[in-house]
């Protein structure tokens, strides 16, 4: 049961999850979102605590209101770059990082190629 990323991550995207992650490109990169592959994760949990939003979580933790982010996950996860590094979070993080409903502001653009390091 892999994990996913939900509505706290928006417009926050502040990456820590990437560096915490064992597995290469399992974190995808969006502009304002990232989102975690169901077909690499492992289910090890090392993101969850990693999140300073809380926006990463189990599968089968994820409450009604964010059942959408399971299949967001996984479609948006065929597109965007993987990221495996802490790249900091976006301007805008301070700002929205306590705001619940952020889900029209979510951009399924994918986000800059970061590279390895
Ligand atoms: Fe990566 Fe583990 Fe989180 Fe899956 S559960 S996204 S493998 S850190």
């Amino acid at each position: 049961m892999p994990y996913i990323v939900a509505e706290p991550c928006i417009r926050c995207r502040y990456t820590d999850c990437a560096e915490a992650c064992p597995v290469d490109d399992c974190f995808k990169l969006g502009k304002n979102f990232m989102v975690i592959d169901p077909e690499t994760c492992i289910d090890c949990g090392a993101c969850e605590p990693a999140c300073p939003v809380n926006a990463c979580l189990p599968e089968d933790e994820v409450p009604e209101k964010w059942q959408k982010y399971v299949d967001l996950n996984a479609r948006l996860a065929k597109d965007w770059p993987g990221i495996n590094r802490n790249i900091g979070p976006l301007p805008e993080a301070e700002e929205y990082k306590d705001i619940e409903e952020k889900f029209e502001d979510l951009s399924e653009d994918p986000g800059e190629d970061v590279g390895d390091d």
